[in-house]
């Protein structure tokens, strides 16, 4: 592993845990770090989770390590404790400044690898396999994206809803490293004039998209505004992003529910949203040949819960 930090290299820091660095140390991520036997890379058999670093400030950083940990158990892949996280984190954001300067923006990407197989890298369980973090500044691109209307398309994720309770080992709901399908479908989405994707179950449930999770909202007749979002039980990732809005939405005195939403139920929809960590809000304006109503002001909202948020 290359300990040395290539100077011109400025746009990625990242910092490997092990046993023997358990507050991680400096790598430099354009040199090799992983060795082709590692599990991740052999089977895309590791779990991860990406956040949002403003102003060096890792927002909802207990969610994820919770969502991390909650990944953790389904795929039995043993974790280094979150202090050893948290360090590693911190030591990637100072790396930056000591370099001259810290992003307004960072995506940071911690990853959890079940590691090299019959090759545990430590006797300690919690250092056994093979962990890092990755700390990018976020594209112009995607700071643009945030807000910006989008066209989606609905696919069969080809399971029905019942999937995470009679098959666990689809290992529904965690945030595997496997996002072949995931990404196959986004590509599907471009190919076909689409932004974005919501998957439905194959008994016509609304899902989640790709790399985001799916919000209704709808005005009611008193003014108040109601935002639903499909049930976790339906083997999706219970999404950061949605559960730090819906907390600010209800403060704001807004109706909340998640639940079973069927494909008819999205059609009806007043508005639609996808949110994720890094590209936040995306108003849904079209899907497939159905147009959704886009209402500016309420997606600001939505943007400015999740920046109270810190
Ligand atoms: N659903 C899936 C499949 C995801 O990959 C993601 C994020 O990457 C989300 C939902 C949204 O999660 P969060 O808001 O915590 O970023």
């Amino acid at each position: 592993m290359a300990e040395r930090f290539d100077e011109d290299a400025l746009h990625a820091v990242g910092v490997r845990i092990d046993a023997e660095h358990p507050e991680g140390i400096i790598f430099d991520p354009h040199q090799p770090q992983l060795r082709v036997t590692d599990l991740s890379a052999v089977r895309g058999d590791g779990i991860f989770e990406t956040m949002l670093a403003v102003e060096g400030h890792v927002r909802k950083f207990t969610a994820h390590l919770q969502r991390l940990q909650r990944s953790a158990q389904i795929t039995e892949i043993p974790l280094p404790p979150d202090s050893s996280w948290r360090a590693a984190v911190d030591l990637g954001l100072d790396e930056f400044r000591t370099r001259g300067g810290l992003p307004d923006e960072l995506a940071v990407r911690i990853t959890a690898s079940r590691g090299v197989d019959g090759e545990p890298a430590s006797d300690d369980p919690a250092f056994s396999g093979t962990y890092w973090v990755l700390l990018t500044p976020v594209s112009s691109k995607v700071k643009d994206s945030r807000g910006r209307p989008i066209s989606v398309t609905l696919l069969d994720r080809g399971y029905d809803s019942t999937a995470p309770q009679r098959a666990p080992w689809l290992l529904l709901g965690a945030k595997t490293l496997s996002y072949a399908v995931n990404m196959a479908a986004l590509r599907w989405a471009a190919a076909h004039g689409h932004d974005d994707v919501v998957f439905t179950s194959s008994d016509d449930l609304v899902l989640e998209g790709p790399v985001s999770s799916l919000l209704l909202g709808h005005r009611t007749a008193d003014g108040q505004v109601h935002l639903k979002t499909p049930s976790a039980e339906a083997g999706i990732l219970p999404g950061t992003t949605q559960a730090t809005i819906f907390r600010a939405a209800e403060q704001a005195g807004w109706q909340t529910s998640s639940g079973p939403v069927t494909v008819a139920e999205l059609h009806a929809a007043e508005f639609l949203w996808l949110t994720g960590s890094v590209k936040l809000v995306s108003p849904i304006a079209r899907i497939d040949d159905h147009e959704v109503r886009v209402d500016a002001e309420l997606t600001n909202s939505l943007l400015d819960f999740l920046s109270q948020e810190g």
